[in-house]
C-alpha cells in the first residue's frame, strides 16, 4: 500500500461514508434508512399538500420525485462530488444521456471527447442528431484542437477522463476554462475515478456523472446512474429527469447506498490490485503495452497524478498477436477473471474488445489485441497466478 502514491487518504473518507446519508433518529432508530416503497404519498391538509409544492417537486409529493431514501443517496453523492444538488437516474446510460438533454436545443453544438462511453457516443449520433444538434469529436488530449472545434453555438463539451477502453487522460481543467469563455457547460463521465479519487466540479465542470452500476453498487447486482449539478446546471438537469419521467427503483437506490459504506476500502484494494497486475502485465513477453494511468509508461500519467487521488481497478493491456485458437484457449483457461461488461463489482473481468472502438484519429493498436480487465477483489496474487495460467496455456498451444 504505501509504494503507491496517495494511498492514504481512505481513513478519513472512510469514516465519512459510514455516517453520510443516513439519519437513524428519523426511522426507528435503524441503522439504514428502509426501502420507501410507493407511488402516491398523502398530504394531512390542504396546507401542507401545498406547502410540500417545491421547484424540485413541482407537483407536491409523488413517488416519482423520489423518497426519503432517494434524497439520502442524492445527498451522500452531492456532498461527495462538491455540487448543488444530485439527482438519480435508472441507469448510468440514463444519467449521462440527460444531462446532456437538459442542456441542449435544436441548432446548438456539442463537442464530445472522442474517448466516450461508446453508447453515449452512439445517443450523441443518433438521437441528438436527429434533434437538429450538431455533434462534433475532439482529440481527448487535444486542447488546441478543441479550441479550434469551439463555435459560438458550442454549447455543451462533454469529457470522460480516462477515456473508455483507451484510457486518455484529459486536462479537465484547461477543458473548462475553454468552456466558461464560450458560456458553454462542461459534463463529465466520471465513472471510472468515482468522485474519492476526482472531484471534477472543483475543476470547473457543471454536471459529473456516475454509473453507480459499477463502483458505488459494486456488487454486479443493480444497475443505477447518479448525476450532480453545480448551481448554475442544476435546473436544468432536474428538468430533464422531470420532464423525462426519470425515477429509480427504491431497492436499486438501497443497494446504491450499501454499496456507498465500503468504496473507499473497495477501492483502495482494486486500486493496489489493479497497479500490481498492471506491472506485472507490463513485464511480460506476450504483452505490448499496458494502458494504465498510474503507470509511469503512460502518456497521461503526470496529468493524473496531478489530478487524481487514486486509480480504480479498470485498464487496458494490448496483447502480442494470438490466433484465434490461443485467445479461445487464453479465455477458457482464466479461473478468476470472467468475460464480461459491467465492471466495477468485487469480481475480476477480461473482455476482448473487438472490433476496436471508433476513434477518429485512427489511433492504431497494432496487430495484437486489446484487453479491458478489470482487477476485482480476489487477492493480487490470485490474479497474476491466473493470469500467468492463461498466458502459458495460450502459448503452448501457438500454430
Ligand atoms: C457502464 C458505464 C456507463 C453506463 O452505465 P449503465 O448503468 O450500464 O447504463 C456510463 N459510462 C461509463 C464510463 C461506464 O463505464
Amino acid at each position: 500500500m504505501s509504494s503507491l502514491p496517495f494511498a492514504d487518504q481512505s481513513q478519513e473518507i472512510t469514516t465519512r461514508l459510514s455516517h453520510m446519508g443516513r439519519d437513524s433518529a428519523a426511522h426507528g432508530g435503524f441503522v439504514n434508512v428502509p426501502v420507501y416503497r410507493g407511488s402516491t404519498i398523502l398530504a394531512e391538509s390542504l396546507e401542507q399538500w401545498n406547502g410540500a409544492k417545491t421547484t424540485d417537486n413541482p407537483m407536491a409529493n409523488y413517488g416519482r420525485f423520489g423518497s426519503p431514501l432517494t434524497r439520502s443517496l442524492e445527498s451522500a453523492i452531492c456532498t461527495l462530488e462538491g455540487g448543488a444538488g444530485a439527482v438519480v437516474f435508472p441507469s448510468g446510460l440514463s444519467a449521462c444521456t440527460h444531462a446532456l438533454m437538459g442542456l441542449v436545443s435544436a441548432g446548438d453544438h456539442v463537442l464530445i471527447t472522442d474517448s466516450v462511453y461508446g453508447p453515449t457516443r452512439h445517443f450523441a449520433d443518433h438521437v441528438l442528431g436527429r434533434m437538429g444538434v450538431a455533434i462534433d469529436y475532439f482529440r481527448p488530449t487535444d486542447v488546441e484542437q478543441l479550441k479550434q472545434k469551439i463555435r459560438n453555438n458550442t454549447r455543451v463539451i462533454y469529457v470522460e477522463s480516462p477515456g473508455s477502453i483507451t484510457f486518455e487522460v484529459q486536462d479537465i481543467s484547461a477543458i473548462t476554462a475553454i468552456a466558461r469563455k464560450q458560456d458553454a457547460y462542461v459534463v463529465m463521465d466520471n465513472t471510472w475515478a468515482t468522485p474519492l479519487f476526482f472531484k471534477p466540479l472543483d475543476h470547473g465542470v457543471d454536471i459529473s456523472v456516475q454509473a453507480a452500476t459499477k463502483y458505488i453498487i459494486g456488487h454486479s447486482d443493480a444497475l443505477l446512474g447518479i448525476a450532480t449539478a453545480n448551481d448554475r446546471a442544476l435546473r436544468h438537469l432536474q428538468a430533464a429527469a422531470h420532464d423525462f419521467g426519470e425515477t429509480a427503483g427504491p431497492d436499486d437506490v438501497f443497494l446504491a447506498l450499501r454499496g456507498l459504506r465500503t468504496l473507499a476500502i473497495r477501492l483502495q484494494q482494486h486500486y493496489e490490485s489493479g497497479v500490481r497486475l498492471a506491472k506485472w502485465l507490463e513485464g511480460h513477453p506476450a504483452v505490448d503495452a499496458v494502458l494504465h494511468p498510474a503507470l509511469p509508461s503512460h502518456p497521461g500519467h503526470e496529468l493524473w497524478r496531478r489530478d487524481f487521488t487514486g486509480a480504480s481497478g479498470l485498464f487496458g493491456a494490448v496483447l502480442k498477436p494470438m490466433t484465434p485458437h490461443q485467445l479461445s484457449v487464453l479465455f477458457k483457461a482464466f479461473r478468476f477473471f470472467g468475460i464480461g461488461l459491467s465492471w466495477g463489482g468485487f469480481e475480476s473481468l477480461a473482455l476482448l474488445i473487438d472490433p476496436l472502438p471508433k476513434r477518429d484519429d485512427g489511433r492504431a493498436f497494432g496487430n495484437g489485441h486489446l484487453l479491458r480487465i478489470h482487477a476485482g477483489l480476489e487477492s493480487s496474487d490470485d490474479l497474476i497466478h491466473d493470469f500467468d495460467a492463461a498466458l502459458a496455456a495460450a502459448r503452448k498451444v501457438a500454430g
